[in-house]
């Protein structure tokens, strides 16, 4: 079968919202300002200037450090800690999963549906590994009155020797 030609593509009808309120929809900036207002947060123009960087690319692990990199980069003038407060504001209204290796090293992961990672020793680079391809056989039982909230999985990888 072959492929349509670009132009009839074009002449496709498009599904289009007709609400007033939706003329915005598909603009990516819009969208953001709305998915931070859903999550209960104002949309600033920092928010919005990070939430950019953070979500315009796909899943991605990212630490505070470079996020902060990535903003003065692209000329967003902006403070370390705004960013510090910033990825913990988007982590507690689910924007974003926070992952703690080492103790030291936290990455923020934009991916918060539940699944496990390989972290590469090397690069310090965290790699998603799907929730189902982990089977947790045995696991100690919960303290006293606790119950068991989620499991992390950090497989560590390194070159082979
Ligand atoms: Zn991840």
């Amino acid at each position: 079968m072959s492929r349509p030609a670009a132009q009839n593509l074009t002449s496709l009808p498009i599904a289009r919202p007709k609400a007033v309120n939706d003329v915005m929809a598909g603009c990516p900036v819009h969208e953001l300002r709305s998915k931070l207002r859903r999550s209960g947060l104002r949309p600033t123009r920092q928010r919005v200037a990070l939430g950019w960087l953070l979500f315009a690319k796909g899943d991605r692990h990212i630490t505070a450090e470079r996020l902060y990199e990535e903003a003065t980069g692209s000329r967003v003038t902006i403070s370390l800690a705004t960013v510090y407060n910033t990825l913990h504001q988007f982590t507690l209204a689910g924007l974003l999963r926070e992952i703690s290796v080492d103790g030291s090293k936290t990455y923020f992961d934009t991916n918060t549906s539940k699944h496990h990672h390989f972290l590469i020793e090397e690069t310090n680079q965290l790699v998603d590994i799907p929730d189902n391809l982990v089977r947790i056989l045995d696991l100690p039982d919960p303290l006293e009155g606790m119950e068991v909230s989620s499991v992390d999985v950090v497989v560590r990888l390194r070159k082979k020797r």
